[in-house]
């Protein structure tokens, strides 16, 4: 069933509590915690509480959701500050974009300039 939790996703288990995290900010829809391995001085990760694979299908499946989820990432990003100087909301999408856990999530990233094109 599209958004049912999955027993073995890292970030279903984050969000039931049962994996620690660093949450800086819940909503009923969503959650967001500081990524374990930061590529940024703000590296946060904005996740829907229900399971999605990715972006997309969380977008096709669940409009409003992915909406909360990019209104979340913006919040982070005024809270850590980094609104004014710019920052990166990334969706990595399939294992050859560098995607590892298989429920949608936003990368926030900012306190740094970053390239274009992104390696
Ligand atoms: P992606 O590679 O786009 O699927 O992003 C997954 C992200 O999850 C990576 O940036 C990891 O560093 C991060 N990550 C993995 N395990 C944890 C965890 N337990 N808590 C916080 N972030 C994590
Ligand atoms: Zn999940």
């Amino acid at each position: 069933m599209a958004g049912e939790p999955q027993a073995d996703c890292l970030f279903c288990k984050i969000v039931a509590g049962s994996v620690p995290a660093t949450v800086v900010r819940e909503t009923e829809t969503t959650v967001a915690f500081r990524d374990i391995n930061p590529q940024a001085p703000t590296h946060v990760l904005v996740i829907p509480k229900a399971h999605y694979p990715d972006a997309a299908s969380l977008a096709a499946r669940a409009p409003q959701l992915a909406a909360d989820v990019l209104r979340e990432a913006g919040e982070v990003a005024t809270e850590d500050k980094v609104a004014g100087s710019g920052y990166r909301i990334v969706f990595n999408t399939g294992a050859g974009a560098g995607q590892t856990v298989f429920h949608a999530h936003a990368h926030v990233l900012g306190g740094r300039g970053f390239e274009w094109p992104p390696g």
